[in-house]
């Protein structure tokens, strides 16, 4: 059985790859089945509504069953800023450096103990048939001063476990472990076993 990853992210791809052949499903993606995903825009106001957005408007164009995945950063010093809008924070073609610079700017003030924050991640997969299936992982942490760690991507450098490591110095088996995207796709390889036993 296929389904079709509402992406063109690699990592994403090979990460959801993972999850889904043990239950004898492949991933594929938009690029793969020839499909271009540049028209659907991101216009919900949650995580929930840009992955059902994303997942819905993928499954209309193929006809398979779709799966879509919106996530981000919420820092409670910054009411939950970047949240949704994590990707684009310090504009359209910012790299992830500028990003993080513009998180430890605005938190130069936050002292210690105030810089709590979480990785959210949901996952919607989408039946052609108008069924549904959404999942939210979620993973807790600090904003660290300084960047550290040279994996990952994105905020992975500023985002300190309860182990005081940041997420670009864990080895990609121990990030899919804890974080926030492993634990959606763990509760969604749950959801899809209970469905297809
Ligand atoms: P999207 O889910 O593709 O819309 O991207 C969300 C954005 O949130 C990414 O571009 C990253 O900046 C950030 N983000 C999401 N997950 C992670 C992660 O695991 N580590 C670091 N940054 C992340």
């Amino acid at each position: 059985m296929e389904f079709l990853i509402a992406s063109n992210n690699k990592n994403k791809i090979e990460e959801f790859n993972r999850i889904l052949s043990p239950l004898g499903i492949s991933a594929v993606s938009a690029n793969e089945m020839g499909l271009s995903l540049d028209d659907v825009e991101e216009t919900g106001n949650s995580f929930e509504e840009n992955a059902v957005i994303k997942a819905k408007a993928a499954c209309k164009k193929s006809g398979m069953i779709c799966i879509a995945d919106d996530s981000g950063l919420m820092i409670d010093a910054l009411d939950g800023r970047p949240g949704i809008y994590s990707a684009r924070y310090a504009g359209e073609n910012a790299t992830d450096e500028d990003k993080i610079n513009k998180v430890l700017g605005e938190m130069v003030d936050v002292p210690d103990g105030q810089r709590g924050a979480k990785f959210v991640c949901v996952i919607c997969c989408e039946f052609p048939n108008g069924e549904e299936i959404i999942v939210r992982g979620e993973c807790k942490g600090t904003i660290g001063f300084a960047s550290r760690g040279e994996g990952g991507f994105g905020y992975d450098p500023i985002f300190f476990t309860d182990d005081n490591v940041t997420f670009a110095e864990l080895t990609p088996s121990r990030k899919d472990a804890i974080s926030h995207r492993g634990r959606a796709l763990r509760l969604l390889s749950e959801e899809l076993i209970k469905k297809y036993k």
